[in-house]
């Protein structure tokens, strides 16, 4: 088996929410942390403007930071969101599909693409962590966030690639509520508004402010997001 660095993590970083959290979580954590994206022709495009911001303001919040944040790349995966017949790539109204159960949001096997990519990358560069936002709050509507999907795929990565690579999901079982918590532990309240202010969430790609961030606040990722801010604040002013 291939050893690769377990000191270095590759955070799967979309620009959202919850990968921004991840990257903070990684930037405590690691000697070095870079950066995937993907495009695939996501309506949200303004997500892969937002990544940009969210690195530079994260290497502006703390010189270990700025130290530790390593290359970003921007991943071209068009041909993959061509096929997905769904409402992130085509302009489909965003309701759940009863016959699959799922929101039409849902890009088929999404997560399993990128982590499969990502490892590729990771393990060009040598890199032993991935690190990743998936979140079983989303798991509902999406099985490639599920535990035991990651569980059983990280498995097959490390079997495929013969190489020593982890998965580390730190937001996994955590609320969007207790997410927020989380950078707050991490960065404080300076950490929570970069994130808020620069983090984009909303399926249909609207920058529109709210208490919460930037979004169109009917989507299901904004009504997500919301609820996640007010609880936060609610369990603040306790
Ligand atoms: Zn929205």
């Amino acid at each position: 088996m291939r050893p690769l660095d377990q000191r270095r993590a590759l955070a799967l970083f979309s620009g959202g929410q919850d990968s921004s959290i991840v990257l903070a979580w990684a930037l405590e954590r690691f000697d070095r942390v870079d950066t995937i994206g993907f495009a695939y022709g996501q309506r949200h495009e303004v997500e892969l403007q937002a990544r940009l911001d969210i690195r530079r303001a994260f290497a502006g919040l703390s010189p270990d930071w700025r130290d530790r944040l390593g290359d970003d790349a921007v991943i071209d995966l068009s041909g993959y969101g061509a096929m997905s017949d769904t409402a992130l790539t085509r302009n489909t109204p965003i309701e759940i599909d009863a016959a699959a159960g799922l929101p039409t949001t849902f890009v088929p096997g999404r997560n399993l693409v990128f982590l499969s990519v990502a490892a590729g990358l990771a393990y060009a560069r040598g890199i032993g962590v991935l690190a990743a936002g998936m979140c079983e709050e989303d798991a509902t509507g999406y099985p490639d966030c599920r535990a035991e999907t990651l569980n059983a795929q990280i498995a097959a990565l490390r079997l495929g690639l013969d190489a020593d690579i982890r998965l580390e999901t730190p937001v996994l079982a955590t609320s969007k509520a207790r997410s927020w918590a989380l950078l707050e532990e991490i960065g404080g309240d300076a950490l929570v508004d970069t994130v808020r202010e620069a983090s984009h969430t909303c399926y249909r790609g609207v920058r529109d402010a709210h208490e919460w961030g930037h979004g169109c606040g009917t989507c299901p990722a904004c009504v997500l997001r919301a609820e996640g801010w007010s609880a936060y604040v609610a369990g603040k002013a306790v």
